[in-house]
């Protein structure tokens, strides 16, 4: 299944903010697919629109602390938000941000934000039933606790596997992260729970490895896997990933996974600190189904998001997997051998 609920897309020119994270990463993903031959005619199948879970301040608290997450609804939003979305740099200029391009302040934005770290909650519950569900947004594992930073105010990883266990849906779970920054606040929210296992295929250097961490937290925590790619190394990664996937089921059970699919390990990815990883078009698509018939074989549901993608023709990197996957989930009637 395919989960997309527009009302949670965040307008970032609106705020005035110029990070390329475009819309077209959602909309231009569900158009290809609402025109694939074989997928047009079976859209009820295979795709939802829309959901009215909004996790709480409680839920919030799963993963956050109090302190930080109860600052986004106070007088302390606004700098919560600078914070997160990295908009200030130390000398006081501005970080992609044109505040008087925004036509709302900062604070506006946060039913938005509370509405988008809900959908892998609800697309996990669709993933529960269905065994498969795709949440087109979502993935902000650079939220850590007591802070956000890499445009990630919260957690939404980690909130999902937290609502999901209290609810005593699932019990144990792996995270399993293929964009191209480490996965720093999934790896140290669950550093010290054994329930949730993390995996993360990153650039070994670069952001957010690179210190910038801010004061009192000097180190980065490791993730259960890291996997490091070094510029250059790119013909290693799938190697690598499947390495690490069977110690990961090796170590550790699950009952539930969440797989972080980003596009900007792409070498056509336009964001500048992602420079470092560069991926083909197909080696992605190899790297998705590396990792969902991993899944598979293994008889775990799993939330998939979209996670980073940079540029105006990140929409490809997801369109090309979700065609191949959802024509395989629904039986493959129709299929024509294009592929
Ligand atoms: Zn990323």
């Amino acid at each position: 299944m395919v989960l997309v609920d527009f009302s949670s897309f965040l307008d970032l020119p609106r705020y005035g903010i110029t990070i390329p994270s475009h819309d077209s990463r959602k909309t231009k993903t569900l158009e290809a697919l609402k025109s694939h031959p074989d997928l047009s005619r079976r859209i009820p199948e295979w795709c939802i629109e829309g959901f009215g879970d909004l996790l709480s301040l409680e839920d919030l608290l799963l993963v956050h602390g109090k302190s930080y997450a109860g600052g986004f609804f106070n007088e302390n939003a606004r700098q919560r938000i600078i914070s997160a979305f990295e908009l200030v740099n130390e000398d006081g200029s501005f970080n992609r941000w044109v505040p008087d391009n925004a036509t709302e302040p900062l604070p506006a934005m946060l039913p938005q934000l509370i509405k988008m770290v809900t959908g892998p909650y609800s697309a996990g519950k669709i993933a529960l039933e269905s065994g498969y569900c795709h949440y087109l947004g979502g993935g902000t594992h650079h939220g850590h606790r007591d802070f956000g930073h890499g445009f990630c105010p919260f957690n939404d990883s980690a909130l999902a596997m937290r609502k999901l266990m209290k609810e005593k849906r699932i019990k144990r779970g792996w995270i399993i992260d293929t964009d191209a920054h480490k996965g720093d606040g999934t790896a140290a929210i669950f550093a010290n729970d054994s329930s949730v296992a993390t995996l993360s295929i990153h650039m070994a250097s670069g952001w957010p490895l690179d210190g910038s961490l801010p004061p009192g937290h000097p180190s980065y925590t490791p993730s259960t896997y890291d996997i490091p790619i070094e510029s250059g190394e790119e013909h290693t990664y799938l190697e690598r990933l499947e390495a690490s996937l069977k110690k990961l089921k090796a170590s550790h059970s699950a009952d539930f996974a969440v797989v972080l699919a980003g596009a900007d390990p792409w070498e056509e990815d336009e964001l500048e600190s992602t420079s470092l990883l560069n991926l083909t078009q197909q080696q992605l698509l190899e790297r998705d189904q590396l990792v969902y018939n991993f899944l598979q074989a293994a008889g775990l549901p799993s939330v998939w998001l979209t996670a980073g993608g940079y540029g105006q023709g990140a929409w490809k990197i997801y369109a090309s997997f979700l065609n191949w996957v959802l024509v395989k989930r629904l039986g493959g009637a129709g299929v024509t051998g294009r592929r």
